[in-house]
């Protein structure tokens, strides 16, 4: 019988950021092939007979190409008495993980799959800088986007920046390029930002600056995201009376009987 192959999201790096149906895939698993950035403490899941191979490459490490790869879980599926195959790839696999190179291989082999989602790291990085990616009054799209992509096509091709929250994975190393980049796309220099390295994770880091600084921000540890745009300064405290002066005199008195009538007697039509 043909091995099964399930792409698992490990979410960004903490175990129990993990969905459960990760963990559970995990603890089956017989074949497992990683990303470089998933943590030891999430390998440590499988079984101790499950082979876990490394197939990941961080920047200037080469690891193993896309094709062999590829060529691993359909041999493993096809070729081998193994049913159980996780290829385990960092944060959501749908997200600036290769899954569609993996898919076409996979499709054309014949080879039965599913595809398990994880937390991608625009949400771990917004929940660790404490701020929302979209807003109903200052952010009403969210750009996901890359400061490398092998098409080199510049920042400017992508979405509107006005009212758009851009999360913006592999910033680095250049944050001067990434910055003049996102000023040449449109953004104000001004513009408020948010730098999360490790999100999620126990080492995680925040610094807040707008663009204009971050031109010439020293680099934090990778792996790191980039968030451009309003929603970024919603971690400034805000003054309680700025709060309260924008809301209307009306909803200052939530028990306006007038407006929220209160019964204080059952409805005589009815019989209990
Ligand atoms: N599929 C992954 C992204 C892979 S690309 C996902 O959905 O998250 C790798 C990039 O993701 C890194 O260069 C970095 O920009 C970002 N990244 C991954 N984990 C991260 C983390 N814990 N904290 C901050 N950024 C992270």
């Amino acid at each position: 019988m043909a091995g099964k192959v399930y792409i698992v999201g490990a979410g960004p790096g903490a175990a129990d950021l993990l969905t459960l149906r990760a963990a559970t895939l995990l603890r089956a698993a017989q074949v497992v092939l990683h990303d470089d950035l998933v943590p030891q403490e999430i390998l440590d899941l499988c079984p101790a007979s499950a082979q876990v191979i490394n197939v990941g490459k961080r920047c200037g490490h080469r690891g193993r190409s896309q094709e062999q790869i590829n060529a691993l879980m359909v041999w493993h599926a096809r070729e081998t008495e193994i049913h159980t195959i996780v290829r385990l790839k960092s944060g959501d696999p749908a997200v600036f993980g290769r899954l569609g190179e993996e898919l076409d291989a996979l499709r054309r082999a014949e080879v039965e799959f599913e595809i398990v989602p994880g937390i991608t790291a625009a949400s771990a990085a917004a929940a660790s800088a404490k701020i929302t990616l979209t807003d109903r009054r200052a952010a009403s799209a969210l750009v996901v986007v890359t400061a490398h992509n092998c098409r080199n096509e510049s920042l400017s091709k992508t979405v509107e920046p006005a009212r758009s929250t851009y999360a913006l994975y592999m910033p680095g190393p250049d944050y001067s390029k990434t910055a003049q980049g996102l000023v040449e796309a449109g953004h104000e220099p001004d513009t408020p930002c948010a730098v999360i390295s490790n999100a999620g994770r126990s080492n995680e880091e925040v610094r807040y600056l707008t663009l204009h600084e971050l031109a010439s921000a020293k680099g934090i540890s990778a792996p790191a995201m980039l968030i451009v745009g309003e929603v970024a300064a919603q971690h400034l405290p805000r003054r309680h009376e700025d709060l309260l002066s924008q809301i209307s005199s009306e909803a200052r008195d939530p028990y306006n009987q007038d407006r929220f009538p209160i019964h204080s007697s059952l409805p005589s039509d009815r019989t209990w």
